[in-house]
């Protein structure tokens, strides 16, 4: 009722309280009004005396699926469950963790690798969807994790999610220290391994567990091959600015070729370790590839990752045969889908790509022309060197056996994969491998 009414009856000799206090229902719907309208101010006003509180003592940080150190941080939290857990002292602490526990949880997988090479696989709990409280440093930090039902990631098609961290807003620095711990968390666990990514549909996903790095040593290739390549991708990495100011795509293509066994693969592999690099291992014959989601797929490479093309001859004998109307044809790539996504003007990161082939003869000049491959190397099977090198690696012990070990192998072509099962079977002798030699070109005549 507004003021000027009021003052009106009051000068008519009439009070709103005399009116409606004659009318009993009149004056019991009056007195719901009111109190509805009061309740009503009321909750507006401590909604925003609430919403003012929070804006002054609150503050949050929101990490949506998309930004890297999402994973670290659900990673993160669900050791904080762990640490809870095991340091269960007082009765009081103990209520407090029964009721901040979350009560939505989601499962995250890890994996173990053990030094004889066999997997572990680890299950931990994260906090799923929904607010979860916990205390970090003597810090209360409320956990918000969002997943969106409507709105999805367009670049791998997985629902968006966000994590809300709330605290107050004088403990705002412990945001630091959750990202610092959960990144320092996220890089230990990777330390000296070599994470492995496979497209799956457009996205590059880590394929098992993270590999141990492969010192680079234990790849004997002949001469300085391995240390050329190395100083190359070194010198490569650093001139990034290079490339820029000259306006060069920054991109390196690398093919290793030659017979089956020399090395190839576990050079790359050995490459990415020794570089603290990632290997994107592309399929160009996978079932649902095209042209462009092959583009994609290099255009979206992890950064610090080596993107490897095995069998490059092997995927284009099956291109070749699409004029074969019998032939199954499982992925879409085209031959100039292919040098394109290789052109790919779209990348202006760094990429560092690597080809393997046992025929290059069978490779079309277009793929192997400056600009898609800036470096080739023959890999062949094992001389001298790298036999005599391989042996001493096997047995130390032996080192004067060496030489004549390698002596034997003139005249005959063995890889250094032959070589490596070879020193495998006689593990525990050098001379039981040299009085055995013969098996090993035995294998070779067959
Ligand atoms: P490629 O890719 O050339 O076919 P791989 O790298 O797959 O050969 O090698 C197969 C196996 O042989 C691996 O276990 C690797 O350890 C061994 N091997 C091959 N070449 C070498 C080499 N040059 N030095 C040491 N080991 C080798």
């Amino acid at each position: 009722m507004s003021p000027d009414i009021i003052n009106s009856l009051a000068s008519n000799g009439l009070s709103p309280s005399g009116i409606f206090s004659g009318n009993p229902y009149f004056s019991a719907g009056f007195g719901l009004i009111g109190v509805g309208a009061v309740l009503a101010v009321l909750r507006q006003g401590s909604r925003k005396a609430a919403a003012f509180t929070r804006r002054q003592l609150l503050v949050t940080l929101e990490i949506p699926s998309k930004d890297k150190s999402y994973q670290w941080i659900l990673a993160w939290l669900s050791d904080q469950q762990k640490l809870k857990s095991s340091s269960k002292k007082r009765i009081f602490s103990k209520i407090i963790q029964n009721a901040t526990k979350p009560r939505h949880l989601a499962v995250q997988t890890t994996f173990k690798q053990h030094d004889n090479g066999s997997v572990a696989a680890n299950f931990s709990f994260v906090p799923g969807p929904g607010k979860h409280l916990f205390n970090f440093n003597n810090r209360w930090i409320q956990v918000d994790r969002v997943r969106e039902t409507k709105m999805l990631d367009l670049t791998n098609g997985a629902p968006w999610e966000t994590i809300t961290l709330t605290t107050l807003n004088k403990d705002r620095d412990i945001f630091n220290t959750i990202l610092y711990n959960a990144q320092k968390k996220a890089i230990e666990q990777q330390k000296g391994k070599t994470v492995i990514y496979t497209s799956v549909g457009p996205e590059w996903r880590p394929f098992g567990p993270p590999r141990k790095k492969r010192v680079l040593s234990s790849v004997v290739l002949d001469n300085n091959i391995s240390e050329d390549i190395l100083s190359d991708v070194k010198d490569f990495i650093k001139n990034g600015k290079w490339y820029e100011e000259r306006g060069i795509p920054y991109r390196r293509g690398y093919m290793l070729y030659g017979p089956p066994g020399t090395g190839k693969t576990s050079f790359i592999q050995a490459l990415a370790g020794e570089l603290g690099y990632n290997i994107c291992i592309l399929n160009l014959g996978e079932r649902g590839h095209t042209d462009d989601r092959l583009n994609h797929l290099l255009t979206v490479a992890p950064e610090r990752s080596i993107v490897l093309l095995e069998d490059i001859d092997a995927a284009f004998n099956k291109h070749r045969d699409r004029s074969d109307p019998n032939s199954v044809h499982l992925s879409m790539v085209t031959f100039s889908g292919l040098l394109n996504a290789l052109d790919g003007v779209s990348s202006a990161e760094e990429r560092i790509t690597f080809m393997t082939t046992n025929h290059i003869d069978r490779l079309d000049s277009a793929l192997i022309r400056p600009g898609r491959v800036d470096y080739k190397v023959y890999l062949g099977n094992a001389t001298k060197f790298q036999t005599a090198t391989m042996f001493n690696r096997f047995y130390p012990e032996s080192p004067s056996l060496a030489a004549e070990f390698a002596e034997k192998t003139e005249g005959h072509q063995i890889s250094p994969a032959q070589l490596q099962g070879h020193f495998v079977r006689f593990k525990t002798s050098a001379e039981m491998a040299i009085e055995n030699f013969n098996l090993l070109t035995a294998k070779q005549d067959i």
